[in-house]
């Protein structure tokens, strides 16, 4: 019996994967120059594939960076010259804005009760913030932000630029683009590849700005500035030797999502998700940790053990069933469960069938 990883990232590869890597094998992939036509061809075709998956608006570009986390800083550097606001209701959006804060700027934060979500309506952004940042799916502790919040912002504060992290929701959340400025995610979670690649989405808004801030004499990076990421992504290029199988793989598995057919995705990944939390709440000792169904993460499910996660986990493993535990704090006490697109219905069928006998 093979492995099955349903850990929040790393995880479980796509299945077609492996069939992708042994091509770009054959056709030479590891050995081809940044600068061949060949690598051209596979950053246009990744780039489209993206689009055509995400319905990524033609006017919006297609950076490829070394990480997500690498993402949050370029963001920052590029979009804010003193102030962004900060929805935190974890840690990777905790990160986001202690990387703003590390970048000298003078950020701020709203930040929700462990497990919650926020109170909209009641949060106004300051006046003086530049830039809004979100967590769209909180891996850390399972929480969503429903999309039609992140509109209702875009209504309510149009002149500010919205960056939203789709890390762990990426490709099954649709994205909004009209609302958003920039969305970033890297790899190795929804669109289950290897990890060592990062993609930021950004449109004209987020140029125009990174432009401005360099003409006020603001520094907005070197290698990776917006405008050096411009420039040779508009002749489907990078400024340094990129992770080229990393992007040849994440066009090919695009494609293969885009084939399957997105909505049948988002189906399967809810009816998935219907299965998973629905087993934790008829359990009588495991929990959901987030309690109000609408904040609740698809892709993402976080569980309270009483017993503890180590038991669980070193008992899963026994069946080659791998799960995450719980993040940082909540290690001992919970664990995480991915629900991305290479976990097949069967897949989980049989996790929750384990699961039932412990
Ligand atoms: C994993 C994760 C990140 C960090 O991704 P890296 O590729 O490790 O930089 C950021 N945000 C969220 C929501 C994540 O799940």
């Amino acid at each position: 019996m093979s492995k099955i990883f349903f850990t929040v990232g790393p995880t479980q590869l796509y299945p077609t994967v492996k069939k992708h890597i042994l091509q770009a094998l054959k056709e030479d992939i590891g050995s081809t120059s940044h600068r061949s036509e060949q690598f051209q061809k596979i950053y246009s075709e990744t780039a489209s594939s993206l689009k055509e998956l995400m319905c990524i608006p033609d006017d919006f570009q297609i950076f490829f960076l070394g990480s997500a986390t690498e993402a949050m800083e370029r963001i920052i550097q590029n979009c804010v010259k003193e102030h962004s606001f900060h929805f935190v209701n974890g840690a990777f959006s905790k990160r986001f804005f202690e990387i703003s804060r590390q970048l000298g700027k003078n950020s701020q934060q709203i930040e929700s009760a462990a497990g919650d979500g926020f109170n909209f309506r009641e949060i106004s952004v300051p006046e003086k913030a530049e830039m809004i940042c979100l967590t769209q799916n909180e891996t850390s502790t399972g929480t969503s932000i429903p999309m039609k919040e992140i509109s209702k912002l875009r209504k309510r504060y149009p002149d500010k630029l919205i960056a939203v992290d789709i890390v762990s929701s990426a490709p099954y959340a649709a994205i909004d683009f009209e609302s958003v400025d920039c969305a970033f995610f890297s790899v190795q979670k929804g669109f289950g590849l290897p990890a060592g690649l990062g993609v930021l989405i950004v449109n004209r808004n987020c140029l125009r700005k990174s432009e401005e801030l360099e003409k006020n004499g603001v520094s907005t990076g070197s290698f990776h500035s917006f405008s050096s990421l411009r420039k040779y992504a508009e002749s489907n290029q990078t400024s340094e030797t990129p992770n080229v199988l990393g992007i040849y793989l994440l066009g090919k598995v695009a494609r293969d999502l885009f084939e399957y057919g997105i909505e049948r995705i988002r189906k399967e990944t809810d009816a998935k998700a219907k299965m998973i939390y629905g087993f934790f709440e008829k359990n009588t000792e495991y929990s959901p940790f987030i309690s109000d169904e609408k904040n609740r993460s698809k892709t993402i499910a976080v569980i309270n053990t009483p017993d503890g996660s180590r038991n669980i986990i070193e008992n899963m493993k026994k069946n080659n069933i791998f799960v995450s535990t719980g993040y940082k704090e909540n290690k001992k006490t919970q664990i995480r469960i991915a629900n991305f697109p290479a976990h097949s219905l069967s897949d989980t069928e049989y996790l929750l069938q384990e699961l039932s006998k412990l």
